[in-house]
This record gives C-alpha cells, structure tokens and sequence, in this order.
C-alpha cells in the first residue's frame, strides 16, 4: 500500500453523431480554457464527474492529483461529426507526454462520455485505455466515468480496471459516479478492492428520445441495477443504453458489473439483468409517442385551446440545431405566444454581433436551415430585437415576432432543459403557453420531472432525417442493424 497515492487525471469526452457532415477537428477543441490541465482541469466541470471525483479524491489525505493537459468538449459540443484521426492522434499524443514526463503513477482516472467516434479508430475510450495502461504500467488502477449513451463492449475493460456509468437520463448523477469513481480508484490502489468485472451486450438498438428513466420500462432496467448495489457488498453496475447515431461496432445496450474479486456474482448480475431488458425489448422501443411536426403543432394548439399548458413541443431529432421545421409549422398554424429556444445559425448571430445588434432594433433576415437538408431552409423572420448578449462562448439574439411570439438565436445547437434558464437572457419563462425546442430528453429535468409542462410533444420532420427514430433510414457503414432488435431477429440468450 503506497503511503502516497499519484492519481493522474484525464478528461476527453463527446457524444458523436456521425452522420452530421461537419467533422469535429482539432480546432473544435481549443478555445480560451481548452486544452486545460492542472488545477484548471480538476475545476473544469464542478458539478459533473469531474467535480465529484475531485472532491472525494481529496479528502484522502496522501493523495496526490495531476491534471494532465486534455481538451475540455468541443465549441461544437455535439452538434459535430466524426472526430478527425489528427484531433485523436493530438490530443492523446499530448496525454501521452504529459502522464510520461509526470509520472510515475498509482492510478489514472479517465473522465470520458463514451459515445465518441474518431475516424480510422473504431473504439476510442478503449483505444484511450490501452495506452494510458502502455504509460503507467500493469499496476496501476485504472478508473473512469460515462455516460449511459457510451457504446461500450468489453474492450475498455480489458485494458482499465473500472468504469461507472450514470443511471438517469436526464444524467442527475453525474457528480455521484464521479464521487464513486475517486472512491473505489483509492481502494482499489490500497489494495482493498479488486476489480472483477463482467460485459454483456444486449443486441437492442433504438432512438435516444426513447430512453427516459422517469417512466418503465427504461426506469426497469435502472431500479434492477440500483438493487443489486443495495443487496451486495461492493457492487457496482452500469446499463449503457448507448448511442445509436455514431456508426461504430459497439453500439447497442451493454450490462457491465463489478465486484470485489467475485467473477461468478458479477455474471450473474449482468445475467439477470441482460435478460430483463430482453424480455421488455418491445416495451423499451414503444416507450415514447413521436408525432409528425404537423401533428405536433396541431395537437399543442388543441392543448393552448384548453388551457393544458405550458406547452413542450420538442424537435427531438434536430443535430445541428439549425432545423426550420418546427419553426415553420408554428408560423403555419398561426401559434401565438411561443418561445423557440433555439435556432443555431453561426452566419446569422456573426452578422449580427458584427452589425452590433441591440434590443430595440428592428429584425429582418433569413434563418437557420442549410447546413445540411436536415436543417431544411431558412425562414423570414421580421420582428424586434429583445436582447442581444455574448455568453458561453455564443452570441445570443432575442427577437420578437408575429403573434407575441420569441425566438432565440444562437450560435451553435442549444438543448434547453430548464425553463428558469431563459431568464439569462431577460425572458420570464411563466409569460409563454409553449416552449418549442431541441431536446430528446434532457429537457424533462426542468419541464417535466417536476411537473412545470402540462403537455408534452416530442416531434421529428416526415422525411426521416438523420436523428430520426428510424434507425434503418441512416446511412450506417460499421453497423448491421440487422443482428439488433427491431431491425432483424438476433437470437440471443444469456
Ligand atoms: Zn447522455
């Protein structure tokens, strides 16, 4: 047992949706306090995994923490495509150095989301994995967190020694899984826990708006979880339900548990509960009701007729942010009193800022839509500016049209997931009878969870596009849907 404990730590994460043309280069990752290492990295994210293990890491005395240099999320955030072989190759590379020339090392924890996917390198966490074990050698323990949209296999596992996955989506328990991550690293390192996992994939694949856990079935899987770390000692399991819009081979629902030094309960575990989530295959894909963006927008006019509002009505499908669909509609159907938070569109907020736009103004121009046909085309908009601000590395305008009606332009996609957060940008959340956003289910935290929306809307456009829930209309290259349910009949049993 090392009287002083080295932990290095490392952060690298996206959620990639392949199939958006703009790639995430190098770039995308570097920005005033990105790259980041030190101190400044172990700040980077106080409220999410990094946060948590940070706190818990120090308050054992004899350790040490390293930030490592690592890019913090890309500007893009997920709004981006492929990660380019050059930003791996750099940023890995620099990693690589960093834990070489600050080494030697105890313990390495890896602060990942899991769904990345890097062009010419088919399972990036793991390939992450295999090399920070290359550089610290075959004792030391090795830790990370995820989240459950990761597409995982056994892969990571073979080359670090834990993973610990969020249970909720919305992710509530990030901060949580951090604090459990510095934990079990210290004890592992001590030499008190020794790390028995077991991986199984579960061959079920659907759409992430699906995959709430404030409702069953999806709340099933996580409640069964949570009851094998309640009735065992020093358990602990992930349920990836994974990310089904990056074209990589390990997508699809992974069950992982570990156990200290017991290989047979760990399988077990991920037995009964693989086989859960197969027996409610069906259930889990019939989960959540999509509407056409027509049917949408007619159904929210029926409920502001009736007085069942706030209204959500949310494009769940949109990837780059700039979709017009939604939009169009509520000018269609003759909405009044609607907030669209937001449309992305970087040529139009650029303008603007440039043209120093400020509230009072009067607005006329085209937006949003032509970053590629899931965008669709750009609308008119003629109206008053409210409010023109710089924040989280975005210019944001307010504007004011048609029937009471706010739209909210921004820089780069936006998932609104809390209603109190429009007040930043001088909005009373309470003034509007419906909210039309970009969210499959983050949203649910600030909307519905706490029961602030009435009714609840989640659209996509007709044509499918490429964040449909039709996962057979994507242009999968690295994926067989049919050796997953629904697509094809895999035969599967534990
Ligand atoms: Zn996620």
């Amino acid at each position: 047992m090392p009287a002083r404990i080295r932990i290095a730590v490392l952060h690298f994460a996206h959620e990639t949706v392949t199939f958006l043309k703009n790639d995430t280069t190098l770039s995308e990752f570097v920005y005033p306090g990105s790259p980041a290492s030190g101190e400044a990295l172990l700040k980077a994210y106080p409220k999410s995994y990094m946060g948590g293990f940070v706190k818990v890491a120090r308050e054992f005395e004899s350790v040490e923490l390293v930030g490592i240099e690592s890019p913090l999320w890309p500007k893009t955030y997920m709004g981006s495509g492929w990660v380019t072989e050059e930003a791996f190759a750099h940023f890995t590379g620099n990693m690589m150095a960093g834990l070489k020339a600050e080494g030697p090392f105890d313990g390495v924890y890896l602060s990942l989301h899991g769904a990345m996917a890097v062009r010419g390198v088919p399972r990036p966490e793991a390939e992450l994995a295999r090399r920070v074990r290359e550089i610290v050698g075959a004792k030391a323990i090795i830790a990370a967190t995820f989240d459950l949209h990761g597409n995982e296999d056994e892969q990571f596992l073979e080359h670090a020694d834990m993973g610990f996955a969020v249970k909720y989506f919305p992710h509530y328990d990030e901060y949580l899984q951090g604090e459990r991550a510095a934990r079990m690293l210290v004890r592992a390192i001590r030499g008190d826990y020794r790390p028995a996992c077991v991986t199984k994939k579960v061959p079920v694949i659907t759409a992430t708006v699906r995959m709430w856990t404030g409702a069953s079935p999806w709340s099933d899987l996580i409640q069964r979880a949570l009851t094998w770390e309640a009735r065992e000692v020093d358990v602990f399991v992930n349920v990836f339900f994974g990310f089904p819009f990056a074209d990589v081979p390990d997508v699809g629902i992974t069950i992982q548990a570990m156990t200290n030094g017991n290989a047979e309960l760990a399988e077990s575990i991920v037995r009964d509960i693989a086989d859960l989530a197969w027996r409610k295959r069906e259930a889990l894909l019939g989960s959540t009701k999509i509407y056409s963006i027509a049917e949408g927008v007619a159904l929210a006019k029926q409920a502001i007729a009736k007085a069942a509002t706030p209204v959500v009505l949310a494009d769940h499908s949109d990837r780059s942010g700039s979709a017009t669909f939604l939009l169009k509609e509520i000018i269609a159907q003759n909405l009044s009193t609607v907030l669209l938070a937001t449309i992305a569109d970087a040529a139009a907020t650029t303008k603007l800022k440039a043209e120093g736009a400020k509230a009072g103004d009067a607005f006329d121009m085209e937006i949003g839509g032509v970053v590629d046909e899931s965008a669709g085309t750009p609308v008119r908009i003629q109206g008053t500016i409210l409010n023109a601000v710089e924040g989280h590395g975005q210019f944001w305008v307010v504007v004011k049209f048609g029937r009471d009606n706010v739209l909210i332009l921004s820089t780069y996609l936006v998932q609104v997931m809390e209603p109190f957060s429009l007040r930043a940008l001088g909005l009373d959340p309470g003034a509007f009878k419906a909210f039309a956003i970009k969210s499959r289910v983050h949203f649910r935290r600030g909307f519905d969870d706490n029961g602030f929306a009435k009714t609840i809307l989640l659209v996509e456009p007709d044509q499918p596009f490429l964040g449909t829930v039709h996962l057979d209309a994507l242009p999968y290259r690295n994926v067989d849907l049919n050796k997953f349910y629904p697509y094809g009949d895999p035969d599967f049993s534990t």
